[in-house]
């Protein structure tokens, strides 16, 4: 059996080896064991189920949730000489008796089905007819009431256990967290099985935090970084999706607005396009992604602060699930934090549930004005220890200096008790700095004994100072709405001089300038030379006029990993094709000669 899994990994699907937990769990399945997958966004957890259905006599029923991702999913199958198909609303009552056909005839692999249908009398009873491979249970974190995507009928998903003890069960999903884990083995009965958890780093994206400068440039970089790629802008609010859209494309970028207050029309237009075609930047609220499960997204941007570190893990999770170079950047504000803390407070939530929300907005805080690595930082939050810098995210690339700030933080906060707590940083810098401006004098805050005695670090500088003796609780933001400072309640240890703090000093802007431009170079996927680039682009060019011809997403055809690969090694005939990555005995046969082509007219 280990052989058959190997090369059925190598015939069907074109990878040359097992990744992680992958090969176990194959394994255990395929035995006849039940197991509990988790693994994050890209890890490759439809090969799990996808192999064992292959290796187990019958039909592997799958449960997923998302009808509109089930089409893919199957086409991707199908793309590789699986027999795969699925039942759903979608299909008229003759195509769906023509999939149950075919199921009692033992002639369908894969069975997609939502669960709702699943859970039919009639269904049910189809099932004792035919011959069960396994059942996989995809996004396992349905059946959790805490989650966003709960999912009533997937408590319902015992009854396969009770009524089939002997076929094995397989669950997965993506989502990190302990308590959901144990919810999700006791809702389904898998207490016994084998579980099977994967670490939650995402090595191929590169995690990037930067403090906003205002306007557009910090995004462009991003974008530039990533040219022709699709990726995704989050923003905070509808406005500004519009706004950043439409800026976007008159810097010439294909980017598209959603939000929930377009009509439904342009929503699904938009996530088309997005899906379908090449080089695509959607600008979106958070109300985009859930799953959509496209690989090749090259970079997801932050231009406000996401809610908490879970919803940074999981938005920045949608990029690189193709396992390729990606970049997750955020950046970030004080007025972002500020605004936060105010939604939080002014809530009309319990004081307990505040008292969590608070927790949440400042790890995040912290977490963007630590010095150290972020990917550490990142699964340290998730309970997961990350043996050493990653090496591949800002704080590694160029590190930031972090100095003993007791003395910058004590001026800081005495200068926002001697101006009456009752300004905003600004003006608070203004004093600090000895501005000569006409606000300071109205206040005759030049004649205060903190007036001036700033004057060593620049206003930027300053900014960053307030944002992390904010993000440490030291002060914090009244709820006015203007977003003035007050004395925290742990100040006072710092400005008796009886702690020490230690501060992130952002470098003087020119030296963030040329660092800058490094990265852009050090960021950019593997250089291909000018020749190979040429390629590459004439196999996109095949690969896009096949998929709209196919009516399939590009992906399905090849990843651009694959198509990379072809570009660099330029293979001179079928049998070398058939060594690429991601190059299976199906698609050799249906690609292979159009490849060809494309690579001898392209030199
Ligand atoms: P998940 O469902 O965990 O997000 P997928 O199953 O969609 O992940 O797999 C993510 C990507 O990784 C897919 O493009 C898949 O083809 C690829 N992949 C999975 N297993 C392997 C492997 N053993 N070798 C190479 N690529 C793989
Ligand atoms: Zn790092």
């Amino acid at each position: 059996m280990p052989d058959s899994a190997l090369s059925l990994l190598r015939d069907v699907f074109g990878h040359a080896a097992f990744r992680g937990e992958q090969e176990a769990i194959v394994h255990h399945v395929a035995d006849g064991g039940d197991a509990l997958v988790l693994m994050p966004t890209g890890g490759g957890k439809s090969l799990c189920y996808q192999l064992p259905a292959l290796l187990r006599e019958g039909t592997a029923i799958v449960v997923s949730p998302l009808i509109a991702l089930m089409q893919d999913q199957v086409d991707a199958l199908r793309q590789l000489g699986v027999r795969a198909t699925f039942l759903n609303s979608t299909q008229s009552a003759q195509e769906a008796a023509d999939v149950e056909q075919a199921l009692l005839a033992g002639d369908i692999d894969l069975l997609y089905v939502a669960p709702e249908r699943l859970l039919t009398p009639r269904f049910l009873s189809l099932l004792d007819r035919a011959r069960i491979a396994l059942f996989a249970i995809d996004e396992a974190h349905c059946v959790s009431q805490w989650g966003h995507d709960f999912r009533p009928e997937y408590r319902q998903l015992t009854v396969l256990h009770e009524r089939w003890p002997a076929v094995p069960r397989i669950a997965l999903t993506a989502t990190a967290d302990a308590p959901t884990q144990r919810e999700i083995a006791e809702r389904l009965q898998l207490e016994d099985a084998r579980h099977f958890v994967s670490s939650f780093d995402r090595p191929n994206i590169r995690y990037m935090v930067e403090a906003k400068d205002g306007g557009l440039r910090q995004l462009m970089d991003v974008i530039a970084r990533h040219r022709g790629a699709s990726g995704i802008v989050y923003c905070m609010s509808r406005r500004k999706v519009e706004a950043t859209a439409e800026s976007l494309r008159e810097h010439g970028i294909d980017a598209l607005p959603y939000h929930a207050g377009l009509d439904a029309e342009t929503r699904a237009e938009h996530q088309r396009r997005f899906l379908r075609e090449d080089g695509v930047v959607m600008v979106a609220t958070i109300a985009f992604g859930m799953g959509i499960d496209k690989p090749d997204v090259r970079f997801v941007a932050h231009t406000d602060l996401p809610k908490s570190m879970e919803g940074y893990y999981q938005e920045t999770g949608r990029a690189g699930r193709d396992g390729e170079p990606s970049e997750a950047w955020l950046g970030f504000g004080m007025g972002d934090a500020v605004l936060l803390q105010r939604m939080i407070e002014s809530s009309d939530a319990s004081d307990e549930r505040k008292r969590v929300e608070r927790r949440k907005l400042d790890a995040l805080l912290g977490y963007c004005e630590s010095t150290a690595c972020r990917r550490q930082s990142l699964l340290a939050y998730f309970g997961e220890q990350y043996p050493q810098p990653c090496g591949n995210c800002d704080n590694c690339l160029s590190p930031t200096a972090s100095i003993d700030g007791t003395e910058i933080a004590r001026k800081a906060l005495s200068c926002v008790y001697r101006t009456g707590q009752r300004f905003g940083a600004g003006h608070v810098i203004d004093v600090l700095r000895g501005s000569d401006n006409a606000r300071v004098h109205q206040f005759g805050h030049h004649a205060l004994s903190t007036y001036g005695i700033g004057r060593d670090l620049d206003a930027r500088q300053w900014r960053s100072v307030f944002r992390q003796l904010l993000a440490a609780g030291l002060l914090e933001s009244d709820l006015d709405g203007y977003g003035s400072l007050r004395l925290g309640a742990s100040s006072g240890p710092v400005l008796r001089g009886e702690t020490t703090l230690s501060l992130r000093m952002e470098p003087p802007r020119k030296a963030v300038r040329r660092e800058r431009s490094n990265r852009t170079d050090a960021s950019i996927p593997a250089a291909l030379t000018d020749e190979a680039q040429r390629r590459f682009e004439a196999l996109r060019a095949w690969r896009g006029d096949s998929a709209r011809s196919q009516n399939i997403p590009a992906y399905v055809i090849f990843h651009d990993a694959t198509l990379r690969e072809i570009a660099l090694h330029a293979p001179a005939d079928i049998n070398a094709l058939a060594g690429i990555n991601g190059v299976g005995a199906a698609k050799l046969e249906r690609y292979g000669e159009a490849l060809l082509e494309v690579l001898s007219s392209s030199n």
